[in-house]
């Protein structure tokens, strides 16, 4: 059954926003979807994480899939027959970005190439999140042409440490560095505009290797790298040795580096969201590896699936009553104590929190573009 909706919110013909305002599908980037919201519109989402593969061939001590056992013994990979469809309506509906991510390995995936090319071609930036060591030479030149950025999981700035945390062999460490090389020769020749980062999840088992990692940074040239704290089992901030805090400091020093120091504890810190509603998955929503559509993180804690792409269509999905019964009890915001350290929308809810403060004061709200690079 379909809710009856004031507008379609659709953008037939393509009126897509300019795309360098768009970056990571950030509503502050790209105002126009929390418009029609506000204005009783269902817009579409305007980006999506999909796990394309539940399974990886690394098996790093940090991760949180594997912390939370998500990985079967055998891998399992995202149906490509209802995906490509899925691509079209949701680009249809005004879809922005699609970022590969989730639990797993994306380029474990055997359609994952066709899948970024098709997505591409439909006027999507694709996205997506690797440990890069199967980014041979072959699956550069197919994959990186059609995508908008990529992040590279570089949990360790040496062989041994990288091979330690990722539970992997110390070859795979030259693996990444060559296949780094190689992609970004081959942007620089072929002048794709993708953009390349490194992200390093700094613990006690790697943060002594900082240098080592802004080093290869520097050395290689790539575009980003984000070192940002783990979580952990519990949904916790995970307490950092003093010493890593000056390499830290140094790191965020050098062009390119950026430092989330907001995923670190602090002495006497409590978790507290910005936002005391949650209209963040409006726009920004999940799939995991069997198509099912889910809200955001709130899936550890309690149920938070509204559809399946291989029963129904996204459009009747999306429209769904199943769908904006989820999404208003989510919005009356009381998982956000449980929740909100993991929100992948907690950047949205502040901007929708103040389109709402502004709007209930009359007054016209118009967030700040900012111009992104890789996430
Ligand atoms: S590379 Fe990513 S998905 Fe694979 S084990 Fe490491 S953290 Fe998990
Ligand atoms: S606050 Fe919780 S329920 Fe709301 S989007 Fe974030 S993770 Fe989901």
């Amino acid at each position: 059954m379909l809710i009856e909706t004031q507008g379609s919110g659709e953008v037939a013909g393509g009126a897509a926003p300019v795309r360098s305002q768009i970056g990571g599908g950030r509503l502050q980037n790209n105002p126009e979807p929390l418009k029609r919201w506000l204005a009783g519109q269902v817009p579409g989402p305007l980006t999506i994480e999909v796990a394309p593969v539940n399974g990886c061939n690394h098996g790093c001590l940090h991760c949180y899939p594997l912390q939370l056992d998500l990985f079967g013994a055998r891998k399992k990979f995202l149906p490509t027959e209802h995906f490509r469809p899925f691509l079209a309506d949701f680009r249809a509906m005004g879809g922005e970005e699609v970022y590969f991510a989730g639990t797993g390995e994306p380029l474990l995936h055997p359609d994952l190439a066709d899948l970024i090319a098709h997505g591409h071609a439909l006027g999507l930036r694709m996205a997506f999140s690797s440990n890069g060591v199967l980014l041979t030479p072959a699956n550069a030149a197919r994959i990186l042409p059609h995508t908008a950025w990529a992040r590279f999981s570089v949990n360790g700035g040496d062989a041994a440490t990288y091979a330690h945390v990722h539970a992997c062999h110390e070859r795979d460490f030259s693996r990444l560095i060559h296949n780094l090389e190689n992609a970004l020769t081959l942007r620089r020749q072929e002048g794709w505009p993708v953009q390349l980062a490194l992200q390093c999840v700094v613990w006690e088992a790697n943060w002594r290797s900082i240098p080592d990692l802004v080093a290869l940074h520097e050395r290689l040239g790539t575009d980003k790298v984000v070192l940002r704290n783990r979580f952990d089992r519990e949904g916790t901030k995970h307490p950092v040795h003093p010493e890593a805090i000056p390499l830290l400091e140094a790191a965020a020093r050098v062009p390119g580096i950026e430092v989330r120091w907001e995923s670190f504890l602090r002495a006497d810190e409590t978790l507290q969201a910005d936002w005391r509603r949650c209209h963040g998955p409006h726009f920004r929503t999940h799939m995991d590896y069997q198509g099912n559509l889910f809200a955001c993180c709130r899936h550890f804690y309690k149920e938070s699936a509204f559809g399946n792409i291989n029963d129904r269509r996204f459009p009747e999905i999306w429209r769904s009553v199943e769908r904006h019964r989820l999404f208003a009890e989510i919005a009356r915001g009381d998982d956000i104590p449980l929740c909100c350290h993991l929100c992948p929308t907690a950047f949205d809810n502040v901007v929708i929190e103040q389109a709402l403060t502004a709007r209930g004061l009359g007054l016209d709200f118009q967030p700040t573009i900012i111009e992104k690079t890789a996430e």
